[in-house]
């Protein structure tokens, strides 16, 4: 990864509370968190597209809601383009939403239904004062519709979302998210709910506005196989922490953590007789607010030995930008 950081994360936790009951209380059970994110790190370049992927529940949703200062976090560092994000309030936190954008995984319940695209596109505009006319909402609508290829863009300023195919929807989407030029979006899950045939011309779109406007993306996906066609690199979460990390053809090509490995052979290939990567994992995800002691993969994982138990492995460096955490490295 080059030296320019944009965003730096450190120690990020968000432990949600567990509701105690009145006999909870009065027997003076002690509290239980559940556990989102356990302790993350990670750092994301200027203009670089990094990848949080993992099973439903791993925590990457809520990471990205906490970067984006969404939620609070319980514990951590957040630095973006040297301000700590944890701390921002008023003017500095509104500045800051100027520059970092999301992308939701379901287009049609991120659009208000009652609003016309360009009113869409132009609504953070609005908020943040950019615009005064609606000569000046009509030219920032039509720039933006032209840059997610929804031409001709005067088709589509009066339109509704109930109008558009799910392509189209996620396209007004991403031309919402970039309307204030931000620097950085976090996509989450963008196109899982989109029909096959258009998942890699929405990833190409994202591809080339990163190109445009100099843009870093973190992008949440269960999928490594888009994970792999967009991203530069991937960290791959698994009950709240990161227990592999490095560039994408290092994660994907040459998988070294055992849940990592489970992962890339859950996916697809045009050889139904091949075996590569196929390791089997036991039984389901365990419970967040019951982490398993030791390494928390431990329960699953087909090679754990005594000590997988007792020691949580940490990230160490196994080649050069690849880190994992697992007791065999
Ligand atoms: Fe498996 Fe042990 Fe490695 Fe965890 S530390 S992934 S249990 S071998």
């Amino acid at each position: 990864m080059s030296n320019n950081v944009l965003l730096r994360v450190r120690g990020l936790k968000k432990w949600f509370p567990i509701r105690r009951s009145p006999i909870d209380i009065i027997k003076g059970r002690p509290q239980l968190y559940l556990k989102a994110v356990d302790g993350v790190d990670f750092d994301i370049a200027s203009r670089e597209i990094f990848c949080l992927a993992g099973e439903s529940g791993c925590g990457k949703t809520t990471t990205g809601r906490l970067v984006l200062k969404l939620i609070e976090p319980t514990e951590g560092e957040i630095v973006f383009d040297g301000e700590d994000v944890t701390k921002l309030e008023g003017e500095l936190l509104r500045n800051f939403r100027k520059k970092a954008q999301i992308i939701f995984q379901d287009p049609y319940e991120a659009l208000n239904p009652q609003m016309n695209i360009m009113d869409i596109i132009t609504e953070p505009l609005l908020i943040h004062g950019v615009v005064h006319s609606k000569d000046e909402k009509i030219e920032y609508a039509i720039k933006a519709l032209e840059d997610v290829a929804l031409k001709p863009a005067e088709d589509f300023l009066y339109r509704f979302p109930h109008e558009l195919s799910g392509g189209q929807r996620q396209r007004v989407a991403i031309a919402r998210a970039i309307v204030l030029k931000p620097k950085f979006i976090v996509a989450d899950e963008p196109v899982s709910m989109l029909d096959m045939s258009i998942r890699a011309e929405i990833l190409n779109l994202m591809l080339n506005i990163r190109e445009k406007y100099n843009l870093a993306y973190l992008f949440i996906t269960h999928d490594l196989a888009v994970a792999k066609h967009i991203c530069d690199r991937i960290a791959i979460m698994y009950l709240g922490k990161i227990v592999e990390t490095g560039k994408a053809e290092q994660v994907i090509d040459n998988p070294l953590h055992p849940y990592t490995k489970a992962l890339i052979s859950a996916i697809p290939v045009p050889d139904p007789r091949s075996k590569i990567g196929d390791i089997p994992i036991k039984g389901e995800v365990p419970s967040p607010v019951n982490v398993p002691s030791g390494c928390r993969f431990h329960p699953r994982c087909p090679y754990a030995f005594g000590r997988c138990r007792e020691v949580e492995p940490k990230l160490v460096e196994a080649e050069p930008g690849h880190l994992v955490a697992c007791h065999l490295f």
